[in-house]
């Protein structure tokens, strides 16, 4: 078995095996890259260490000591030696890259001796000894696990003795009272001498950066990030590469564009006559490597050579480490650059038109869901900011405002100019108006499918939910965080991509919908195969969709329509009407408002699909709350005023106790509704048809979808497709018009998944409405179990992820499949899309691709994600 690679002998590819940094140290020596030479310890002898109790496998310590011998070939140098020591350093390199979190031994195989060989090889005692005392640091926290900051109170201690302002303003004087201070610590603290024996060092630092795959700072990174306990770390021992030898040396990091903005310029920082960790430590200020002409020259020109050979070697953009002894320059790290959407976006198209990579390449690239950050306004983060709570991260976007509890009372500030945060403990179907004034939502409860959250979504507005550690006093107007009080008309901010809640007005950065992205979503379009629609209730809506892309409206709410303060007095009636001949006069009144909404959109959405789905909710969402028409009755009764206004409040009571139900979620809505009270149904349809061929007259394309909610049952769609297409041929042949439309339905009940067959003899086209669905098939409710147990069963492992977010593949995938398998048994040309929440999600976007749906539709904020997640799911 090989558990050694000497540099050169593996590549890029063997990360698994060699770590990221050993293949990557390797990849660069293969190219000819000026590397120290060096080897890697791999991954499999770590997996021994752990299994067999901190041991080395058999024939490690011989392979160690047999490359140890080529590298004194390649080095020209001798381990341990007095007359001319070769220096090492031991770092650590997981196949994912773990940035800072183990550790690195440097300047091994110094001791008493070589420090002596090393002063007179060097002629540099200074540098000698400043070696020394890194080493003995380094070992002592590394290995020995002696504090660190002890070591550094001694170094500031000394500095201050001698008046010194940097570590390199020490003399050599005063680096041997520190290293004799340092060896004191270390004996004081260890019990030990500092081993002066090399192999005995190198074998404790191999051991050491083992060990520091299970130390508590990787373990917390690696959960975060979502890699694997078993994968273990890669030992690289190293020729040392001297920064710290004078004013001609220094180390640097870089990466070969702006991480931040993706400008193809030098970026990255420098420190003359410095060891690589100086740069992160701070110790010394940085400066910017464009400038690294003035003091180093020669390394200068040569590194800018190395930037343009990295990326046409890795072609995609690279963070490295370099450092430069007595003006040679060696790499010493590189990898994939870590970068903000933004630069991504233009660094990979920047690399499309310079030749280094294709469109499917550049379009792979891109993580889907990472265009959130692009969408929406940011909170500017090079501010110091006061986050006073956390809650669920429900709509992305950041805003600032005044806090206002009440949705009137936010209109109406809203409507004076005032920027508004409307605080809820949560939001209903009345609260629409608070929240279209709103620049953003705070809820105490409810989960990422609550109304606050889907609403917010859809409107593109950034909303934090259930967000429980914000106490709501809604009579004294106010809201209390521990013991912070935030009172009405106080600033807050929040950050609906991260969930947060920061007390202040945080400044916010504009998104960028730059024309890099618009062109990387055209070459994603041209990839896909899914199509993608957007979820739109209003014009503008509509004109949002079309402007991020939209090929047609999945979904189109038509409830939301009758929410309008001039019409739900209308929709009052309609619900409050004694008979079918006041429900019609009703009706009537709501009809030409309907077909002025659809007329609208049709006209916005010309030539494109429009999914109009039939009234949804139980009716007694458009009538006021029991709990209020309680206390103002009692409230009238009280103060003995009787009279048509007590009258007209009983009435509306009796009606609202009448329409209440244990689980309206599972009542009277849906087809249900259109079945008991067929008239609603008739008059939509109706104003449907007529705005369409109304329209069609004046040469508008219109492609109407009547969409039936809620069926469970082939003949609940059977008996509401007869009486609707009635309606639909009258009022076509009144118009003496061909308009083509479709009759379909939402596949949202498990029933209907299940005999998709019988229920595709009737409908033309289904949508899976997931949000249902999923509630349904876990039999969780979708507005209380975020806030109740969920976020309990994912942090537990219980459940992988939130099913409301991301389609559950084993249970309501398998029953989309099978509605889909069915549906087209009987009707092969079924169309099918997706219209619930996670239409937007990209794992979820991917899915609907595999299954064969036709299209998805999500908010259209989220349509450029799910543009590119659907070609995604096709590379
Ligand atoms: P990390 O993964 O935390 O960046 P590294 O192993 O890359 O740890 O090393 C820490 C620092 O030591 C880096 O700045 C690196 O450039 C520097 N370094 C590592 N090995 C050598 C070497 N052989 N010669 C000079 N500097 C080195
Ligand atoms: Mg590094
Ligand atoms: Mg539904």
């Amino acid at each position: 078995k090989k558990y050694v690679y000497f540099f050169g002998e593996g590549d890029a590819s063997m990360k698994m095996l060699l770590g990221g940094k050993g293949a990557n140290l390797a990849e660069m020596t293969r190219i000819g890259l000026p590397v120290p030479p060096g080897f890697t310890i791999n991954t499999e002898a770590c997996h021994h260490y752990y299994k067999n109790n901190e041991t080395w496998p058999e024939g490690l310590e011989e392979e160690v000591k047999k490359n140890l011998v080529e590298l004194e070939k390649k080095s020209q140098k001798k381990f341990g030696d007095p007359v001319n020591p070769l220096l090492v350093s031991v770092r650590s390199g997981a196949p994912a890259s773990m940035p800072g979190m183990m550790d690195t031994v440097l300047n091994l195989g110094l001791n008493e001796s070589s420090l002596q060989g090393l002063i007179k090889l060097t002629g540099n005692e200074r540098f000698a000894l400043d070696c020394y005392r890194r080493f003995i640091q380094m070992f002592g926290d590394v290995v020995m696990g002696v504090d660190h900051d002890k070591y550094e109170e001694i170094l500031s201690d000394v500095k201050k003795q001698v008046g010194a302002r940097l570590d390199t303003d020490l003399t050599a004087e005063n680096l041997k009272v520190v290293i004799s201070r340092y060896k004191e610590l270390y004996k004081k603290v260890t019990g030990e001498d500092f081993p002066q024996e090399p192999f005995n060092q190198l074998k404790k630092s191999i051991n050491a950066v083992f060990s520091s795959w299970n130390n508590k700072r990787a373990i917390t990174y690696r959960k975060i990030n979502k890699i694997p306990e078993s994968w273990g770390t890669a030992v690289n021992v190293q020729m040392m590469a001297f920064g710290n030898m004078g004013n001609d040396s220094g180390t640097g990091v870089g990466f070969t564009r702006n991480p931040s903005t993706g400008i193809k310029e030098f970026y990255g920082e420098y420190l003359v006559n410095a060891q690589g960790e100086d740069v992160v430590a701070g110790i010394r200020t940085p400066k910017a490597i464009k400038d690294m002409g003035q003091d180093l020259p020669a390394a200068f020109e040569d590194l800018k050579k190395i930037y343009s050979i990295l990326e046409e070697h890795y072609r995609d953009m690279q963070d490295f480490e370099f450092t430069i002894e007595k003006g040679k320059l060696y790499m010493l790290q590189t990898r994939t650059g870590k970068r903000t959407t933004q630069a991504a976006i233009k660094i990979a198209v920047d690399m499309v038109s310079e030749g280094l990579i294709d469109k499917k390449t550049a379009v792979k690239r891109i993580d889907p869901a990472s265009l959130n950050q692009l969408l929406h306004p940011q909170i500017d983060r090079s501010v110091s900011l006061k986050v006073i709570a956390k809650g669920l991260p429900a709509s992305p976007g950041a805003a600032s405002g005044k806090v206002y509890f009440d949705a009137d009372d936010a209109e109406r500030v809203a409507n004076e100019g005032t920027k508004v945060i409307l605080v809820r403990p949560e939001t209903t179907p009345d609260d629409i108006h608070g929240v279209v004034a709103a620049q953003g939502v705070l809820t105490s409860r409810g989960g990422m499918t609550s109304h606050a959250a889907v609403v917010a979504r859809g409107m593109g507005k950034p909303c934090v939910a259930g967000c429980e550690a914000v106490a709501i006093d809604l009579d004294k107007k106010q809201f209390q965080v521990n013991s912070l009080v935030v009172k009405e008309g106080d600033f807050i901010s929040i950050d609906g991509g991260k969930g947060e809640v920061i007390l202040g007005q945080a400044k916010t950065i504009p998104p960028q919908l730059s024309d890099d992205f618009q062109k990387l979503l055209g070459w994603a379009d041209s990839i896909r195969k899914l199509g993608v629609r957007a979820n739109a209730d209003t014009p503008n809506d509509a004109r949002k969709a079309i402007e991020f892309g939209a090929e047609g409206i999945g979904l189109c709410r038509t409830e939301h329509m009758f929410m309008a303060p001039d019409r739900l007095p209308a929709v009052q009636e309609m619900i409050m009407a004694q008979n079918v001949e006041e429900r019609k006069k009703a009706l009537a009144k709501i009809e030409p408002m309907q077909k002025g909404d659809f007329k609208e959109i049709f006209k916005v959405m010309e030539g494109k699909p429009v999914t109009v789905r039939l009234i949804d909710p139980p009716l007694h969402e458009f009538l006021p709350k029991l709990e209020d028409l309680l206390v103002e009755v009692t409230t009238l009764r009280v103060k003995g005023i009787s009279g048509p206004e007590l009258e007209e409040k009983e009435k509306m009571l009796k009606i609202v106790r009448g329409l209440h139900e244990t689980n309206p979620m599972l009542g009277l809505r849906g087809c249900r509704l259109g079945i008991v009270y067929p008239e609603i149904v008739e008059m939509q349809v109706r104003a449907i048809i007529d705005a369409a061929c109304e329209l069609d007259k004046e040469g508008v394309k219109v492609l109407p979808e009547i969409m039936i909610p809620l069926v469970g049952h082939q003949n609940e769609i059977k008996i509401q497709k007869e009486i609707l297409e009635k309606i639909a041929k009258e009022t076509l042949d009144r118009h003496q018009s061909k308009v083509q439309y479709k009759f379909g339905t939402m596949i949202e009940i498990p029933r209907a998944a299940i005999v998709a067959d019988q229920i595709a003899e009737y409908a033309e086209f289904f949508s899976f409405g997931t949000n249902d669905l999923t509630q349904m098939t876990f039999g969780y409710s979708r507005d209380d179990a975020e806030g109740k147990f969920l976020f309990f069963y994912e942090e537990n492992g219980i459940l992988p992820e939130d099913p409301f977010q991301s389609i559950d593949l084993d249970g309501v995938g398998e029953l989309m499949k099978m509605g889909v398998q069915k549906g087209r048994q009987v009707r092969p040309d079924l169309k099918c899309g997706i219209c619930g929440e996670h239409g937007g999600d990209p794992n979820s976007v991917i899915f609907c691709h595999t299954i064969g749906l036709n299209y998805v539709s999500c908010s259209p904020f989220r349509v450029p994600l799910a543009r590119l997640a659907a070609a995604h799911a096709v590379i």
